[in-house]
Formats: C-alpha cells, sequence, structure tokens
C-alpha cells in the first residue's frame, strides 16, 4: 500500500538504522488487516534524539519503537510512563495519547503475553538468567504477573544485584541473586526457566549455558529470549528433556502485536507476523 496523505505513521528511532525484522513484521500486519499505516526505520543519533520526538508529535505519529541507545535517553523527552516502563526505566515504545507522548516498555510484555500460552506465570517460581535490559524487562513483567520468586542468576554481581533490588522494592515478588561463576543446577521446583542473556545469540550460535543438564525436568517451561536463531542450544536441550519449550520468536512477535495494539487498537493475527520473521531469519 502507497503511503499517502491519510496514512498513520508509525517507526523505529535507533542508531544505527539497522536490516531490523521488526519493520517487515509490522508493516506486513499492517497490509493483512488493511489498515493504511506505515511503519518506517529511522536513524536517529543521541543528540538529535529531542529533535526526532518533537519532530514525530508535531507530524501527529501515532507512535514509534526506540531501541539501543535511545531507550533510557527518550524517558527525558516523553509526557508521561507506563507502569513497568516506569520501574524498568526503560522504554521501548512510545504511544500517543491525546496529546501527550507516553513511553511503555512492550519487550517483557510480549514475553509474559507469548509465555502464557504454555503457563500462567501467577503464583509460579523461576529462575532467570541474565541482567541486562532483556532481562530487567522480563522479571519486571513476570513479577507485575504474579511470579512468587525470581531467583536471578548472573554472572557479574553488581548487575544482578542491581536487578534483585529493583525487583524487590519495586514489585510485590521475591528476588534473590545466584553469582553464576559454576555450572547451575535448577532448583528441584521451579516452574520457569528463562534465558534473558545474550548466549547463543547469532552469530555465537554454539554458545550454551552452563546449566547441570540433568536438573531440568519434563514440568519445566524454558523459555530462551533469543530469536535469532529461534532453535538454541537451550531450545534444543530443553526439548530433549522433555520439558516445555517456548522460543524467543514468541517475544519478539508479541512485543509488536502489543505495540499495534496500543497505535492502532487494533488484536493483529500474530501468526502472519511469525511467520514473516520466520522467513527473515531462515533464508540467511
Ligand atoms: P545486555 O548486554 O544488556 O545483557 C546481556 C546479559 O547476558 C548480561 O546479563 C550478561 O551478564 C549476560 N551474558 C552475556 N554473555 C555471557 C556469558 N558468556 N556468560 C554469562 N553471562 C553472559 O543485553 P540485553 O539484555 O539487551 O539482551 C540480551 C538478549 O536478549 C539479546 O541477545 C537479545 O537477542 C535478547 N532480546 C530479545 C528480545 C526479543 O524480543 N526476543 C528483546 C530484547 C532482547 P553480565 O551482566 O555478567 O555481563
Amino acid at each position: 500500500m502507497a503511503p499517502n496523505f491519510l496514512s498513520q505513521l508509525t517507526g523505529s528511532f535507533a542508531m544505527p538504522a539497522a536490516e531490523n525484522p521488526t519493520v517487515s513484521m509490522i508493516e506486513a500486519a499492517y497490509r493483512h488487516h488493511d489498515l493504511d499505516w506505515r511503519y518506517i526505520n529511522c536513524e536517529v543519533s543521541p543528540d538529535a534524539l529531542g529533535d526526532a520526538v518533537r519532530g514525530a508529535k508535531a507530524m501527529g505519529w501515532a507512535g514509534f519503537n526506540c531501541s539501543i541507545p535511545h531507550k533510557v535517553a527518550v524517558i527525558d523527552h516523553l509526557d508521561g510512563l507506563g507502569q513497568s516502563a516506569e520501574i524498568m526505566g526503560a522504554v521501548n515504545t512510545v504511544v500517543r495519547r491525546g496529546h501527550s507522548l507516553i513511553g511503555e516498555n512492550t519487550d517483557g510484555k510480549g514475553f509474559v503475553q507469548a509465555m502464557r500460552e504454555a503457563i500462567d506465570p501467577d503464583g509460579k517460581s523461576v529462575v532467570l538468567f541474565g541482567a541486562g535490559g532483556a532481562a530487567r524487562a522480563v522479571s519486571v513483567e513476570l513479577a507485575l504477573a504474579g511470579a512468587r520468586t525470581i531467583n536471578i542468576v548472573n554472572r557479574s554481581p553488581a548487575r544482578g544485584g542491581g536487578l534483585v533490588g529493583l525487583l524487590n522494592e519495586r514489585t510485590p515478588t521475591s528476588a534473590d541473586l545466584t553469582v553464576w561463576d559454576r555450572t547451575f543446577a535448577i532448583p528441584e521446583g521451579t516452574d520457569i526457566v528463562v534465558n534473558a542473556t545474550s548466549i547463543g545469540l547469532f552469530p555465537d550460535v554454539d554458545g550454551r549455558l552452563d546449566i547441570d543438564m540433568a536438573s531440568l525436568t519434563p514440568g519445566m517451561v524454558v523459555a530462551d529470549g533469543i530469536h535469532n536463531p529461534p532453535r538454541t542450544n537451550l531450545v534444543r536441550d530443553a526439548e530433549a528433556r522433555g520439558c516445555t519449550v517456548l522460543d524467543g520468536l514468541g517475544m519478539l512477535v508479541n512485543q509488536g502485536v502489543i505495540a499495534i495494539k496500543y497505535w492502532t487498537d487494533i488484536d493483529v493475527d500474530p501468526s502472519v507476523m511469525r511467520r514473516t520473521v520466520e522467513e527473515l531469519l531462515y533464508s540467511h
């Protein structure tokens, strides 16, 4: 569909504006639902971020995504924040509400939405590897979705401790830290295991979490945040151990579904978006 004066604009602000599966995935959803909307990839340097946000507002954009390095810095240029974005201190989706631009974070919401197809996190006990941006987004949303306990397992004690402090102070969950300096055995009774590190991410596809594989048991749901490649070693290993597995594509697709819902108020079909991303990733 060609853009015209009536097209609603959305997009992504990033630096550099690398090839981004989100663009194809969101435009595929707009086409599928016959929406006269566009999603435009914009390269925005850090010193131009304020101007870019004011430009989007002046042009009546319905919203935009922010990626690295803008997820934190954009907050200074917005009119308000949603609950989880405020707790995380990071925004990946900006939504126009009336005359205001409000920052939300759909990374963790997308993850939890994908997870609900296998298990409801409410009352569950979680082991989560990592303490970076993805881990922060996912753990805060799991906590807000009612996860009873979250054991953060991270190599760096400082980063891990910071996230545990945030979870305990700002959410109802009970979080604790394990410093990951040896092979980790998943405690018995764990319901959900999450990889929110970058281990296994393309091109280091041979990467493997240092876990005692025998501690993965069939009752566990094991979710990987890595979407490229979707079938990581963790996904394969957990599947072989009889666990229920969720790949990172669900998180990627659902964060887009939620962003489109924020912008258009329409529930789009996730399968159209997933197919588009799979075609992109598998055609490498
Ligand atoms: P960060 O750089 O902020 O954090 C990386 C995390 O991985 C840290 O906790 C780091 O530990 C840990 N880590 C990296 N290498 C190792 C290693 N060799 N051994 C142990 N721990 C390691 O990255 P992000 O949080 O932004 O992103 C992490 C992953 O999440 C990315 O690969 C990305 O693909 C994925 N992601 C997926 C999304 C999706 O939609 N599916 C959305 C956002 C992210 P330490 O603190 O010790 O350095």
